[in-house]
């Protein structure tokens, strides 16, 4: 049970839209706070369904119930709403706070099939008498420009409802920017990485945890999915590396077929010690670098 507990009532249908609130908190009201605020203060007050802070994003009522977030019936019925937190804090701490809940809105979007425009993404002071949301608004210069910038960048998270997947695949070095990829330390001691194409700026990723899962490339986030340990490994005079993905311990980036009867799709499978494996690490003079099959010597490519 969520910790508003459905004080506000069950909506039974989806959201059709998100107001966005700044919350007029200090920097310590993060997520942890509210968490401990709102079981001990009267919910009547008013509550959101998530506040995003510095310290995560804390969802205090359910989805599919409504919340006192507005002052306005329609609003607090029929609409998601996302407290941006630390609003009255460093300014720097309070844009990231913004950021991380544009991309809570994007996913709630997606989540119900919502286009993201005037009518569908709100400010509160445009039902109430209230300057909230205050900051955003100072932000961003005045209340339309303040929406605009919501929906822009709502729309980006959402990939602007272009589907944000790409084929990871094996492909001939043509030096074409898809396969020049930016290997992004997590953590370098351990040799873990993300690694991300040139073209599109996506992320290398393994779409699920089992052997035989799709491996693409991605412009939005999913954790670990995106985090590959480089295991280099010696064979008489061979080197070669395997890149085991973090959330799937045990499977590692594979060539289908390897790369053999016109196959060149990426998977992920089980150490099948072979050459489907093994790939060669290669950084280039741009600082870019290829993943090369040591099998093929073609590249890694997102396309
Ligand atoms: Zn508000």
């Amino acid at each position: 049970m969520s910790i508003c507990n459905g004080a506000a009532g069950f909506r039974g249908r989806n959201p059709k839209g998100i107001f966005i609130h700044n919350d007029a908190g200090s920097q310590n009201a993060d997520a942890a706070f509210y968490r401990n605020w709102l079981p001990t203060h009267p919910l009547e007050n008013g509550f959101a369904h998530a506040y995003v802070a510095s310290d995560g994003i804390l969802y205090a009522e359910d989805d599919a119930y409504c919340a006192w977030h507005c002052g306005q019936t329609d609003g607090n019925t029929n609409y998601y709403s996302i407290e941006i937190c630390q609003s009255m804090g460093d300014l720097e701490v309070f844009k990231q706070n913004e950021e991380n809940a544009l991309k809570l809105a994007a996913q709630k979007c997606r989540q119900y099939g919502i286009e993201p425009n005037t009518s569908t993404i709100r400010l509160h002071k445009e039902v109430y008498g209230t300057s909230c949301p205050h900051r955003s608004v100072e932000i961003h210069g005045g209340d339309a420009a303040t929406k605009r910038h919501f929906i822009e960048r709502i729309k980006y998270y959402m990939g602007d409802g272009r589907n944000q997947i790409i084929n990871a695949t094996i492909r001939e070095n043509s030096g074409a920017d898809f396969m020049r990829l930016k290997f992004e330390a997590v953590d370098s001691e351990d040799g873990i990485y993300r690694i991300r194409d040139k073209a599109n700026g996506y992320l290398l990723t393994a779409a699920a945890n089992k052997a035989d899962a799709n491996v693409d490339f991605r412009g939005f986030d999913c954790g670990e999915y995106q985090e590959w340990k480089l295991i280099n490994k010696i064979y008489k005079n061979a080197r070669y590396t395997m890149l085991e993905c973090v959330a799937t311990p045990g499977l590692y980036l594979s060539v289908e077929s390897n790369g053999n009867g016109g196959k060149n799709n990426l998977k992920l499978y089980t150490d099948l010690h072979n050459m489907k494996q093994k790939f060669y690490i290669r950084e280039e003079s741009d600082g870019r670098t290829l993943i090369i099959h040591a099998f093929s010597g073609k590249c890694v490519s997102a396309k």
